[in-house]
């Protein structure tokens, strides 16, 4: 979060923001096994921890501690691995158990089994450092990094993890200045679709969808179905060629995601520096619903931009309303009228009442900003000047 706010308007304004960097890993094989024991023992804490939880104790962090330095005492293996990453992992235990009473929907912490949990583990700054451009952990533990940038600031903390493709990644926690352009007039309202990702008020912010999953759709049906082929059905364990299909699978999946992750950070981006409020429609992926391939990737490329925006839009100190996605498209950006249902080919608006024409999404786009621009959040709160009753996320 910005720690110098400035209320001026049209001038850039400096503050500073603590964001995540993140770097590939290269560790040899003697660094993957010192990273997986360690993982191992954070794991069997964090199990202890649930356990205790599961048999009626309620675990604090400060009871984990009191946990943490009698096991170590006693236990040899425990010694091993760095006290740092072991209190890390319990603090973390500690944070979602707290989570799981008071966060709607968060369930209580469960047991990290061996086989189906990937490695992750925490370094406060005492925990770590940054040497030879090698990263060190505790223990001699020393792990090359892929410098993709310059670290913008001495990091505060470091999260090492392996992903699903057995990559294993740094990601430094660090504090950056950042020069905000506020030009105060700009406004964007936003309509999320299939065929363009983001429809705006302004063409020139627009989202095209970019297909990085349908590009890779043929490969990935490949890979799928080599999978199938090479599969074993009665729970027999799976050749080394089905495990490299799967791989394949999954990589080519991540891919697209990371793809698709680029072009909505460049866009928000852009979307954020422009403009002082953002009207957004608070679209909700329906992943779950029976839906054709193409309409699943749209939902993550939406999911993905929407994402990305709020995120950078309140950092940045904007003003940014999430507007409710019903009556949208029906209602004239003109006059506020409401319209009969248009059918989804319809790709024109044309208004009963006023008879304003504009394209279809272009209209919904200018009715969310309108929306916002009165201080509502959703259509029928503007026509029944009611008070807003949804989600103002944000404002300067
Ligand atoms: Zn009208």
């Amino acid at each position: 979060m910005s720690v110098l706010k400035s209320r001026l308007v049209g001038v850039v304004v400096e503050s500073v923001e603590t964001v995540r960097y993140t770097y590939r890993l290269r560790p040899g094989a003697q660094a993957v096994a010192d990273l997986e024991a360690e993982w191992h023992r954070c794991r069997f804490l964090w199990n202890e921890a649930v356990h205790q939880q599961k048999s009626g104790s309620r675990p604090t962090f400060g009871k984990l501690s009191t946990m943490l330095t009698a096991a170590r005492r006693g236990s040899a293996w425990l010694r091993e691995g760095s006290q740092v990453a072991q209190q890390q992992m319990l603090r973390t235990y500690g944070a979602a158990l707290n989570h799981s009473f008071t966060v709607k929907g968060r369930r209580r912490p469960t047991f990290k089994a061996r086989k189906k949990t990937l490695p992750s583990l925490e370094y406060t700054r005492n925990g770590f450092s940054v040497r030879d451009n090698r990263l060190a952990l505790p223990k001699g533990v020393r792990v090359p990094v892929v410098w993709s940038r310059d670290l913008p600031s001495e990091p505060t903390s470091v999260n090492v993890y392996q992903d699903s493709l057995g990559r294993w990644y740094a990601s430094f926690v660090v504090r950056r200045q950042t020069a905000t352009l506020l030009d105060g007039g700009g406004e964007i309202g936003i309509d999320w679709g299939v065929t363009t990702v983001a429809n705006t008020t302004d063409a020139r912010f627009d989202l095209r969808y970019a297909g990085h999953r349908k590009r890779c759709a043929a490969q990935l049906a490949k890979a799928q179905r080599k999978m199938s082929r090479r599969h074993r059905k009665g729970g027999k364990v799976q050749s080394n060629r089905y495990r490299d299909a799967r791989r394949e699978a999954a990589r080519l999946h991540k891919k697209a995601a990371r793809q698709t992750q680029h072009d909505s950070r460049v866009w928000a981006r852009r979307v954020v520096e422009g403009h002082a409020t953002i009207a957004v429609e608070d679209f909700k992926p329906k992943f779950l619903a029976k839906s054709t391939m193409a309409r699943k990737a749209a939902d993550a490329a939406i999911g993905a931009a929407k994402r990305e925006l709020l995120d950078r839009g309140l950092r940045a100190g904007r003003k940014v309303v999430l507007v409710q996605p019903a009556y949208t498209t029906m209602t004239c950006s003109e006059c506020f009228a409401r319209n009969k249902r248009l059918d989804l080919d319809v790709r024109t608006f044309q208004c009963a009442t006023c008879g304003y024409t504009a394209g279809r999404d272009w209209n919904a786009a200018r009715v969310i900003l309108a929306v916002a621009e009165r201080g509502h959040t959703s259509v029928d709160d503007v026509r029944h000047g009611r008070a807003s009753s949804g989600m103002l996320v944000g404002a300067v």
